[in-house]
Order: C-alpha cells, then structure tokens, then sequence
C-alpha cells in the first residue's frame, strides 16, 4: 500500500492552497488524473504545469485528497514511523507521555500532526484509533506497528473504534476491535483525578482529552458556587467542581448511559459525596426552570453542526441555550460556555453567544478565552483544525 499508484493534475492556477501548505485538494481543483486513483490509494499530486506539489490519500467526495507530506517521498513503514515519533516526542515534551497526574491525552490529531484522517488517544496503556479516511484504513497495520516500535513498553493494546468514522461512501465494513493486545474498560487519570473509561461503548474514542485544562480552571472558579454542568457525559467538568470546593454540582445529560457513568465516576472520587446529582434529561426541557438556582452553568453540547448546510441551525441553538443560562443565572454567575463545530468559526459562535446576552438584558463580561489544548495542536496552515472554542463569562 506504500506504493504511489495515480496521479492526479491540478487545473491551471489551483496550485495556490497547496504551496501555501493547505492540506487538501477539492474535487473541483482536479483537471486531469492518471492511473484511475480510488478511495484509499496513494497519489502524487502536481500542478497543471507539471511541478510536484504533494502526495497525499485520495479520497471521494469534495476533498478529493488529503496531503500526507509535501515532499516527495513515498509512504512506507519509515514514513510512518517517523510521523508518529514526532507526535510521540511532542506529547512527551509535554509532560504527558510520562506523568503521574494524566496518563490520558491525545497522541494523534489528525491534519495537527500531518496525519489528516487519524486520531489516536492514549488511555493509560491503550490507544484508541479512529481513522477517517480509507487511505488511513488500508495502512492501519503498519501504523499500529509503528505505534509498538515508537510508544515501546508503555503500550499495551491497540483498539480500533472506526467502524463509524470512516467514510460511508467507501461502503467498507469495518466492524471494531482490539489490533494489538486486549483489555477492557480502564482507569485513567486526568489532574489526579479518576475516570473509567469505556471505549467499546463510549461516545467518540471513550473520554473527551480536550477539556483537560478547561476543566481545571472550571476547578479554579468551583469554590462556594452551585454548579450546573450541562452536556456532562462522564462528568468530567462535575469532579473538577467538587474538587474546587462547590456547594452542590448538578451534572445533567440525555444519555442515560453518561449519566450512569457520571455517577460510578463521582463515587470513585468522591465517595457518598452527598453534594452531586445527576440527572438524565434534555437540556432545553431542564434549563426552561432554573431561575437564580446556580452560580457557575457549564455549557459543553455536542457539535451541533456537522455539516456547513447545518450552521445556521446549530447558531440558533447555540443562541438558545445561553440565553437561558444568561437569563437565569444568579448575579456575579459565572458562565462557561463551548462549541466543538469545526464548521462555526469563533467568530460566528461569539456572535451567537453575544446576542444571547443581549437578548437577556444582562451585563455580561469575558473573563476568559478558551481553546483546545497543547496535545490538539493546530498545523496553522490547516485553521478548521481549530475546532473547541470557548468562553468564560461573567454575568451581572
Ligand atoms: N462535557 C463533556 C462532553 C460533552 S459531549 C465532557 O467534558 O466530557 C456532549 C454530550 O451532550 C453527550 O454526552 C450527549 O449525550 C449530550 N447531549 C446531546 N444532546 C443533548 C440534549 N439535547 N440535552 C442534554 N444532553 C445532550
């Protein structure tokens, strides 16, 4: 599969996001092709002038290929290998590779790390997989091979979770499974704190590693405040309250499974804690009554829109849910609030969540401003990478 199959050649004067290192070519970008490249095959792609721009997988739909690498080069096992230590040497001058505190994080962020298609997140020993492209799916035993030669000891198992990622176009049955050892469900350790993780049936990989610091500064603001941590699915921002020294924590989601796992999570922290509650229930039906009941109201709803066609809708709800929170939040509440659409840009989120302000006649001010972390790094030629965006508001 390392081998270059097609190539593929741009219409005249579409070379320009490619030499400004943008990591995709758009179907409408591509004027002629050779060697019948198909989903998952490996192509070099040059511009209409004959001049190599990249080599990258090919994929259907409107990214039609997703650069691998800008050099000529071709991707075999050393290719690889050699991605994935520089993402593995990243995460240890972190401090995440080895540290007592957190042994959970992103190893592998897709376009952030070259590898557009991948992710890969590390449980304490197990790395979950999650292609998003054929081309990744077709060399995934040379990148789990890679992994074992780069992570050594530490790693333990390989779990692959893309039966539900990968493109359905390419109509390939890709059922999920273990590529390397076993085990099950885990402990890990995030600031200290534990969490059970379950990547055989949780949402995504298991465990969302890119609220790791939010979280904590979630901690920072807890002290005496009545928390509402709305979207909570393991309760992740719930420990970090209780921790902080809330007065009550009430962690609410749909999912009646997240909110068994909130629960088991509270207790494995803070056992007979008699300050957290857990609720299964829609987020619009809970916030339509909860007038002067909280001080600190965390918003972190799933992405609301995954496709550009669905913006529109996903600013309207995004408007609606912080108004209620901004409308009914105790005086000097504190509000953390997220979108984790990569299609919203910042700019569009803090619009709709500004006039959500306006529209509840609040004074309400930014204390912070929040993004993902250091183990998502964004390629800065790739700016969608930049997908959590957040902010901490002060509501008087
Ligand atoms: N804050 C979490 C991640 C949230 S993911 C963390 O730190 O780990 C989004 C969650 O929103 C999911 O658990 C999903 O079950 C829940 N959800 C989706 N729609 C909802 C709705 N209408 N009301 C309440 N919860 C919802």
């Amino acid at each position: 599969m390392a081998e270059i199959i097609a190539k593929i050649s741009l219409k005249p004067g579409k070379e320009q996001s490619l030499k400004r290192f943008h990591p995709w070519v758009f179907s409408g970008a591509i004027g002629k092709s050779e060697g019948n490249p198909e989903e998952g095959d490996v192509v070099n792609v040059y511009s209409a002038g004959g001049e190599f721009l990249g080599m990258g997988h090919c994929q259907i739909g409107s990214i039609a290929v997703r650069i691998l690498s800008f050099e000529e080069v071709v991707p075999d096992f050393n290719f690889w290998k050699m991605k994935i230590e520089k993402a593995w040497n990243l995460r240890k001058s972190l401090g995440l590779a080895e540290n007592a505190q957190t042994n959970v994080f992103r190893l592998i962020n897709a376009e952030g790390d070259g590898m557009p298609g991948l992710i890969v997140d590390f449980y304490n020993g197990t790395a979950v997989i999650q292609m998003h492209t054929v081309g990744m799916f077709l060399v995934r035993e040379m990148l789990v091979e890679a992994l074992k030669n780069v992570v050594g000891e530490q790693l333990k198992a390989v779990y692959d979770k893309s039966a539900k990622t990968l493109p359905y176009k390419a109509d390939i049955s890709s059922e999920d499974g273990y590529l390397f050892g076993k085990g099950k469900e885990t402990e890990v350790l995030e600031n200290g704190l534990r969490f059970r993780v379950d990547w055989l049936e949780g949402q995504k990989t298991g465990f969302f590693t890119d609220q790791r610091e939010n979280r904590l500064l979630v901690q920072h603001f807890a002290q005496n405040r009545d928390v509402l941590n709305m979207f909570c699915y393991t309760g992740g921002f719930s420990f970090y309250a209780l921790k902080g020294g809330a007065r009550l924590v009430h962690s609410v989601d749909s999912s009646a499974k997240a909110i068994g796992l909130a629960k088991e999570n509270v207790e494995l922290n803070f056992p007979d804690d008699t300050r957290h509650e857990a609720f299964t229930a829609d987020a619009f039906e809970f916030m339509r009554d909860i007038k002067n009941k909280y001080d600190l109201i965390i918003l972190d709803p799933p992405a609301f829109a995954k496709h550009r066609d669905a913006v529109h809708q996903a600013l309207q709800a995004y408007k609606r849910i912080n108004t209620r929170a901004f409308e009914q939040i105790r005086n000097g509440g504190i509000v953390f609030t997220f979108s984790c659409s990569q299609v919203v840009s910042k700019e569009r989120f803090r619009e709709a969540v500004f006039s959500a302000a306006a529209i509840s006649g609040r004074n309400v001010r930014i204390l912070h401003q929040l993004t993902q972390p250091a183990d998502h790094p964004v390629n800065i030629y790739h700016p969608e990478g930049e997908y959590l965006k957040g902010l901490v508001l002060y509501v008087e």
